[in-house]
């Protein structure tokens, strides 16, 4: 694919163009200086490489495909906690494991995320010290979020083993401070982590959720789901399911995404101990599993604590979902070089269309391990050429090696 049209640079110049942050919070703590916790910060070091090697000793294998996509890890299986945990996002297996790391002493606290009281979806750190306060951080909040705040109520405490749930650019942000600086050098670290991928600010969030729902101010739980839709459960046990074909086409813009999340190159959280999340897993109806995967000795002692709980399937995959990247990534490209033109609004498809083409997909296309392989490149080719016309002065320093094998391997131009 050749860029050599770009965006009319008139368009470029009308953009305000934000200062890249996730928002993870670190550079909120007071109890060292700011500049030190920017110092750290993943979008002026970039994604994975010098940080991947010192994690494992080498970065991910550039021939082998699935260690290419997903990371390095020791192992990766499906799983299903049983029985779930009632709130949780899928069926609990993050939270099962923290509370048992606080109940075996393996740590003394856990940075996580409670709900806000001025938003159900809002998030607000915590240093979780009990299984209850653990208990009470379950479920997504899915918006960029400060779960590094509360690395400081930890220092001030003295908390010498901690567990922080985070996403990629929590973990990023965490082993690098905790490397370079003396503060937290001397703490017992266990990063559990989430995938993430198109993350908003939260003040976006009500804006999009009443673009796809009908009623957005009862929804309570909601998910991008493995058969090609939103599933969102209303407060009254109403599951509403909105197939991505028939988004509204006002959410296809890139500017619905934090910049920062559109120039993320680290969906599976490579750098974490473990990683739990679920797009690899099989959708199985009346089931929650979960993708596993761990990546190091520490993360092996996490998932043992709640081995005994979980309920364990091998990995599955159908299909080749090759041609999908290309179409997708290719569609995605001319709607990016496109945005400076007015969009139409809407559904394109409507629901009952968009629920049959989804139906049919979910029949013959690709599934399990394959569904998240074309998940993570599809993002990865976006978010290069998101960065590669919008922030092209940040492309060398945020782009990781493995980023321009899937663009060669799927055909795209670096
Ligand atoms: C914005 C977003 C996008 C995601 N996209 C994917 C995806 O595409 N594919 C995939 O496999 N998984 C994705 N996940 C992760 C997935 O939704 C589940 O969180 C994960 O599988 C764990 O499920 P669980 O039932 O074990 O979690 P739970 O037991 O419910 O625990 C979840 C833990 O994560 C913490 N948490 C919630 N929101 C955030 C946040 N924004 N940042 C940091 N920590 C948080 C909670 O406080 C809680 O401690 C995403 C998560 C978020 C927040
Ligand atoms: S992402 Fe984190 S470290 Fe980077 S600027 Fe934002 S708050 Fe600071
Ligand atoms: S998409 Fe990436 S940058 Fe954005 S919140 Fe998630 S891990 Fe952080």
């Amino acid at each position: 694919m050749n860029l050599a049209s770009p965006v009319p640079r008139l368009a470029l110049k009308a953009e305000r163009k934000e200062t890249l942050c996730s928002a993870c919070g670190l550079c909120q703590v007071r109890a060292w200086p700011a500049k030190e916790s920017y110092q750290s910060c993943v979008f002026e070091l970039g994604w994975l490489g010098e940080a991947e090697r010192a994690l494992f000793g080498r970065e991910r294998s550039l021939d082998d495909p699935d260690e290419l996509a997903f990371g390095i890890a020791q192992e990766r299986l499906v799983a299903t906690l049983n029985p779930a945990i009632e709130g949780a996002q899928w069926s609990g297996i993050v939270t099962r494991i923290a509370q048992r790391a606080l109940e075996t002493g393996l740590v003394e606290a856990v940075a996580t995320l409670h709900r806000s009281h001025a938003d159900y979806f809002l998030p607000e750190p915590v240093l979780a010290q009990t299984t209850d306060d653990v208990l009470a951080a379950r479920g997504n909040k899915p918006v960029t979020s400060p779960t590094l705040k509360s690395l400081e109520v930890a220092y001030r405490k003295g908390i010498k083993r901690l567990l922080v749930i985070g996403a990629g650019c929590h973990v990023h942000v965490l082993r690098d401070f905790q490397k370079r600086f003396p503060y937290l050098a001397d703490m017992d670290v266990y990063a559990l982590g989430i995938p993430c991928v198109d993350n908003v600010k939260p003040k976006k969030l009500r804006w999009i959720l009443s673009r796809i729902s009908k009623s957005h101010k009862t929804v309570r739980h909601y998910e991008f789901m493995q058969d090609f839709s939103v599933h969102l459960l209303h407060e009254n046990g109403e599951v509403e399911k909105v197939p991505y074909f028939s988004l509204p086409r006002e959410l296809s813009r890139s500017d619905v995404f934090a910049p920062s999340c559109m120039s993320c190159f680290d969906y599976l959280n490579g750098l974490s101990d473990l990683t739990v999340g679920y797009v690899g897993a099989p959708l199985v109806k009346g089931e929650k599993r979960q993708w596993i995967l761990v990546r190091t000795e520490k993360g092996k002692r996490l998932l043992d604590l709640a081995r005994d709980e979980l309920q364990i399937f091998p990995e599955t995959r159908k299909g080749d979902c090759s041609k999908a990247v290309k179409q997708s990534a290719t569609m995605m490209m001319e709607r990016l070089k496109r945005e400076h033109l007015p969009a139409p609004t809407g559904r394109k498809i409507p629901i009952w269309l968009g629920s049959i083409i989804a139906r049919i997909m979910n029949l013959v296309g690709f599934k399990g391990v394959e569904f998240a392989r074309y998940s993570v490149e599809f993002h990865l080719i976006r978010n290069y050429y998101f960065v590669k016309l919008r922030y092209p002065e940040k492309l060398q320093t945020l782009v990781p090696k493995h980023v321009y094998k899937v663009l060669e391997n799927r055909g795209f131009e670096a």
